[in-house]
């Protein structure tokens, strides 16, 4: 099927493929008559256990860290799955998805919904699962991202136990990030913002959804949260009968965000994955 091959195009592939190969293919996602989002993520809470330094969503620094209500999670998915054929692909993020008290609710809601292919929970491996939990994590649709960076064993013997359960994981070891760079506003032109959203492939394939609305980056949500941008042209509401919004929202190739973001500039740097924020530097 079209839709799982772009889905695997980006994991495996697409190192090898040009920007304009990737954007052809992303077009005939739209041109097929079908509406399939390869890859969506859903953040639950924005409680952690980790307060990593340079957190693309900016957890450690938000004003406050909260769990989003799970009637408020059903409408979303709700909304969602009312204007498209398909989502391939739904990851359900953090902060940290297991503190996210309602979980199991969200889990029991999701898989049942047959326009949701592939659910994953994407996780840091330091919460300790209950036996309900890891039964829940055997069925057919669900799979655990595990990024483990080294600063903790929890994330060993959580995936140990993963397996012992036959629950289906992936584990990231040795993660390089991008360093986003500080929040401000570094006041590029629009061709300089479109070159980088255009290179910076996440905004094309994959959207976020948190509180009743999509956010063109995951950055956008700590941005607003932050008040570096105020004006809501990083996010669009989803409602029902909003199809024909959320297909332009997808075909848009440029976002505020990422005039806060050294993403895929020449300034750009690496940094380790998951480096913890010193107590003096929150
Ligand atoms: S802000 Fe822009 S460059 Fe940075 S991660 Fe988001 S889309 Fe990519």
């Amino acid at each position: 099927m079209y839709a799982m091959w772009a889905y695997h195009l980006e994991n495996e592939n697409r190192r090898n493929l040009s920007v304009t190969d990737l954007k052809e293919k992303y077009n005939e996602l739209f041109y097929n008559n079908k509406f399939v989002l390869p890859r969506m993520t859903m953040v639950l809470t924005t409680r952690c256990t980790y307060r990593c330094k340079e957190c693309i969503e900016m957890i450690p620094y938000l004003r406050k860290h909260e769990d989003v209500a799970k009637e408020e999670i059903f409408q979303d998915i709700d909304n969602l799955v009312s204007n498209i054929d398909e989502c391939v692909f739904l990851e359900l993020i953090g902060g940290e998805p297991f503190l996210y008290k309602d979980l199991d609710a969200v889990l029991a809601y999701v898989v049942k919904e047959d326009k949701i292919r592939n659910v994953a929970i994407v996780t840091n491996g330091t919460v300790t699962l209950s036996e309900e939990m890891l039964s829940m994590l055997k069925h057919e649709k669900l799979s655990v991202i595990v990024s483990d960076y080294g600063i903790s064993d929890k994330p060993g013997t959580f995936v140990d136990k993963l397996r012992e359960y036959g629950i289906c994981v992936n584990v990231l070891y040795e993660q390089e990030w991008f360093s986003a760079g500080s929040c401000e506003k570094r006041n590029r032109g629009m061709e300089e913002l479109r070159r980088q959203y255009d290179k910076c492939h996440a905004p094309w394939w994959c959207k976020t959804i948190y509180k009743g609305a999509m956010y063109a980056c995951i950055r956008s949500i700590g941005l607003y949260d932050l008040g570096y941008i105020d004006e809501k042209q990083d996010l669009l509401e989803i409602r029902s009968n909003c199809r024909e919004g959320i297909e332009e929202f997808f075909k848009r190739d440029w976002c505020e965000a990422c005039d806060h973001c050294d993403w895929y500039t020449e300034d750009h740097r690496y940094c380790r994955a998951g480096e913890q924020v010193n107590s003096s530097e929150s």
